[in-house]
């Protein structure tokens, strides 16, 4: 089933994901339902790399992650129970990103290149990842989407926040929109 997408300026992105005690088919339909979601959403230049469950309303510790970046052709997905960052590298690459929640706007922002970490399967078995570049920065922005933090507030400078244009490039915005300049506002 595919849900409805939690946009900008909805609190609820701002709200904290509680861990999952237990894995029952109601969150394996969700998990398989964020997948669909995430595919219905894809369009022409876009691409949905990764969503968290708080992005569809529900306040749980899940995410469910492209298996391959590099090739919109490819829809397989791996589902993560319970993320965590147990390791990160001081050393950080800024690369554009965007959300799903925040549809049109990009960013350019820091991340560690390298972090480790410890999840469980949608089968209850825990594992470890050990990620560097652009997957290390997709699990930064969905375990900080658990934690109510966007990459919205990363932007220190309205020279890093980008608008896709209807040419489906990205432009740079002149001045932080008043309803995204409040948004990050209200973290602080
Ligand atoms: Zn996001």
């Amino acid at each position: 089933m595919i849900r409805k997408i939690v946009t900008l300026p909805s609190s609820v992105l701002r709200e904290k994901s509680v861990r999952i005690g237990h894995i029952d088919e109601s969150i394996r339909q969700l998990a398989q339902d964020m997948i669909e979601t995430t595919l219905d959403w894809d369009r022409k230049n876009e691409f949905g790399a990764a969503l968290a469950a708080v992005q569809v309303g529900q306040k749980q510790k899940l995410t469910v992650v492209r298996n391959n970046f590099e090739d919109a052709e490819d829809d397989e997905f791996l589902t993560f129970v319970n993320p965590e960052i147990i390791q990160q590298s001081s050393h950080r690459v800024s690369d554009v990103e965007g959300c799903l929640s925040i549809p049109r706007y990009y960013a350019r922002i820091p991340r560690s290149n390298k972090i480790k970490v410890k999840a469980e399967t949608i089968d209850g078995e825990p594992i470890r990842l050990s990620l560097e570049g652009f997957a290390a920065r997709v699990f930064q922005h969905e375990i900080d989407h658990m934690h109510g933090k966007l990459f919205l507030d990363y932007v220190r400078d309205p020279a890093d926040l980008l608008f896709l244009g209807d040419d489906n490039q990205l432009h740079p915005v002149d001045v932080i929109p008043d309803d995204i300049q409040k948004f990050i506002d209200d973290r602080r």
